[in-house]
């Protein structure tokens, strides 16, 4: 084994590598950027380099200075993990060149697999069925619009060089044909510096299975099973599993015969994955896609279900040794699935969210939960690189627990003041169509506009932020000081009535607004009928507590930034709000007067529904009428816990700001949040 080993790449993959060369006694060196100085995969790394400035270009992608990282450090092998050079010649050839091992497969496999036009020939020459389409070398327009017709529409045009879902259009008829040619074309030249394209009929319904290949340099070579990776967005994967769902053991052998007849026609000789589309209107015809000749993003959930270390594999490989295992020996167990957890925002055409975390916490041994990350708490979210921040891998011994551990995984990996699509993994996982068999239109068909709405969610975190901001008001521990203005702890007998209106910063929406009393010496809020929130400091911001009856309590964490936004953070979704609050009412002497035994209107309007009586009992926060004002329903909750005495008002009255609504006869003092 290596006794030192260059990781040329960063993020969660860098990582993940790291992990297993600690368990193999591995030294690390972790090259890094102008803008990972203070990286996860810096400081987990035995050694570091600088190897230039943020853009990948002048760095990740610099094949000289990894080269000259590696004789500076005394690294013997580089590891190149996925994108940046793990495909591309430069490496390897200077890894060649200099003597450093190369922990990849051949240099002959890399360069046609890296031409999709030649690894369809490839395929199809080791007698294995190909999405049907054009791949000749006469890339004359005329030939290509010819080839097009007789392919027929829809049909994907595709950049030979590509990958990572990028320079592939689709075409929708022989009309368009022509300039969505030269649009593919530009890109291709400009994104992967060759311009040649192939044409692929487009598969309507198509499922995305992939099988994983392991060869040694000594002629093994074995296949470890398939996974499914349906479930994609503009061609790039989402959410992957392993084994498929529903799929016939006949096609899944098929694939694993196609994959090493490929493996075999290039003497394939470390971790590579063959890629397959399958026809779900034809269930059993898989047509070869690509072959990836490196480790893949969701290799996770094929090592969680054959207990197998594939890192450990490649390296084992990479020096000469044979594979630890022989096919019969390899077998699986469980399923797993993986979501790749995106800094982006759904909810906004999936634009990118940046800048520092404020908070990350994973979660500690939680069964059935592999997390892979490149985030720490020091954490900075920037433009360079792409848009994934980590994997949360759920494993069980059937789908449904897989199922259950990735959601407790994607609900507790705790991400602070960058948002992601947490919340858009979690509708999937719960979609019951999630369960039939999935294909690649999955997230157009079921989540066109991104995530569901989940108003009880956003009023969670409405909730929890006004009752840390109540919190900061009491208690004046540092991490809140910097918020002045009036206390809410008034002298016994005193207090005040405050509006606080709240605006989700990344929405165009409404602001929210929420009541808060308060009186001897603590708060009472008002705004989701039968909702409590307990607030409390801790070292790391505010936990705040929501329990409604009849169901889970739920935590918040809030914090506030140094910018005065504040941050909120549950279940997978991150939430950022301004807040302003506005002096109702101050209430004067008097304590039952201060605990406010009466309910006036807020704001002028039309009462639209009265939801009690004279006499019925109310418990602090229960809705007691209906105020529509401007198009706009606001429920008004009871101020305290007792006795309904006398109702003023009925449906349908005009009532002014102010305007005495409901009388209440206090009875046990009841604090909701303290
Ligand atoms: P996998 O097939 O392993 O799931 P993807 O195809 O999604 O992986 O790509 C993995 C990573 O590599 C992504 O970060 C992607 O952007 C990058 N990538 C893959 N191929 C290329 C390529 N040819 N050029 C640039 N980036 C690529
Ligand atoms: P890349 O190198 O970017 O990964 P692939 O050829 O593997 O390119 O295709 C990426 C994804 O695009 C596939 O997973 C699949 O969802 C979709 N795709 C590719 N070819 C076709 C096709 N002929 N018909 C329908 N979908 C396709
Ligand atoms: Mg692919």
């Amino acid at each position: 084994m290596f006794k030192r080993l260059l990781i040329a790449n960063r993020g969660e993959i860098a990582c993940r590598i790291m992990r297993s060369c600690r368990r193999l006694g591995v030294e690390t060196v972790a090259v890094h950027s102008s803008a990972d100085v203070t990286s996860r995969h810096v400081a987990e790394a035995d050694y570091s380099v600088a190897i230039g400035e943020a853009s990948a270009s002048d760095s990740y992608l610099r094949a000289d200075r990894i080269i000259a990282a590696a004789l500076a450090s005394g690294a013997q092998a580089i590891h190149p993990g996925y994108g940046f050079l793990s495909e591309k010649l430069d490496l390897i050839d200077a890894c060649q060149a200099n003597g450093i091992t190369f922990v990849g497969p051949n240099r002959r496999a890399i360069n046609t697999m890296g031409s999709k036009i030649e690894s369809k020939r490839m395929a199809r020459a080791a007698g294995v069925l190909c999405v049907p389409g054009y791949d000749e070398d006469d890339q004359s327009p005329q030939r290509l619009l010819d080839e097009a017709q007789r392919i027929g529409f829809p049909l994907l045009i595709k950049a030979s060089g590509g990958g990572g879902g990028k320079g592939m259009r689709r075409v929708n008829g022989a009309a368009d044909f022509l300039t969505l040619l030269a649009l593919a074309r530009r890109e291709a030249l400009a994104s992967f510096g060759d311009e040649r394209v192939l044409l692929e009929k487009y598969i309507v319904n198509p499922r995305h299975l992939e099988v994983q290949l392991m060869g040694d340099r000594l002629g093994g070579l074995v296949h470890l099973f398939e996974r499914e990776c349906s479930i994609q967005r503009r061609f790039q994967k989402v959410i992957e599993e392993a084994p498929a769902n529903h799929l016939p053991t006949a096609v899944a052998n098929s694939l694993y015969e196609s994959a090493l007849r490929i493996g075999r026609a290039m003497n394939y000789d470390n971790a590579g994955t063959v890629e397959f589309v399958l026809d779900a209107d034809q269930g059993d015809r898989p047509y070869f896609l690509e072959v990836n000749t490196r480790l893949q993003v969701e290799h996770a959930v094929t090592e969680m279900t054959t207990g197998i270390d594939l890192v450990e594999w490649q390296l084992r490989s990479a020096c000469g040794e044979p594979l630890p295992m022989k096919q019969d020996a390899i077998t699986r167990q469980g399923w797993s699935i993986e979501c790749r957890l995106n800094a982006e925002e759904p909810e906004h055409d999936y634009r990118a969210s940046l800048g520092p975390l404020l908070g990350y916490a994973e979660p500690a041994r939680l069964a059935g939960v592999r997390i892979d990350s490149g985030l720490h708490a020091q954490s900075e979210v920037t433009p360079h690189y792409d848009s994934m921040l980590a994997k949360v891998i759920g494993f069980g011994h059937s789908r449904t627990q897989a199922i259950g551990h990735v959601r407790a995984g994607l609900e507790q990996l705790r991400i602070e003041g960058v948002r992601t699509n947490g919340a858009l993994l979690l509708q999937i996982l719960r979609l019951p169509a999630f369960d039939e068999v999935l294909t690649t239109r999955f997230l157009e068909q079921h989540f066109p506009d991104g995530p569901h709405a989940e108003v009880d969610v956003r009023r969670q975190h409405v909730l929890a932020v006004a009752a840390a901001w109540a919190a900061s008001q009491v208690v004046a521990a540092p991490v809140w000081s910097a918020l002045r203005g009036m206390r809410l702890t008034a002298p016994a007998g005193h207090g005040a009535r405050i509006e606080l209106r709240m605006r989700d910063v990344s929405a165009a929406s409404d602001n929210e607004a929420v009541r808060l009393l308060s009186a001897d010496g603590g708060y009472e809020l008002f705004g989701a009928p039968g909702l409590r929130a307990a607030a409390k400091l801790g070292t790391d911001g505010c936990v705040v507590r929501l329990t409604q009856t009849g169901q889970d309590t739920v935590s918040v964490h809030v914090r506030r930034s140094e910018q005065q936004r504040w941050f909120s953070w549950a279940q997978g979704r991150s939430m950022v709000w301004d807040v302003e609050h506005e002096l109702e009412h101050s209430l004067h002497a008097g304590s039952a007067e201060s605990r406010e035994a009466h309910l006036s209107a807020t704001l002028p309007g039309c009462i639209s529904e009265v939801m009690l009586q004279a006499g019925q009992r109310v418990v602090a926060g229960d809705p007691v009428l209906t105020l529509e004002a401007m198009k706009l329903y606001h429920t008004l909750a009871a101020p305290l816990t007792g006795l309904v005495q006398k109702v003023h008002v009925t449906v349908g009255d005009i009532v002014s700001h102010g305007q005495l609504l409901v009388e209440f006869e206090p009875q046990a003092v009841d604090t909701a949040a303290q």
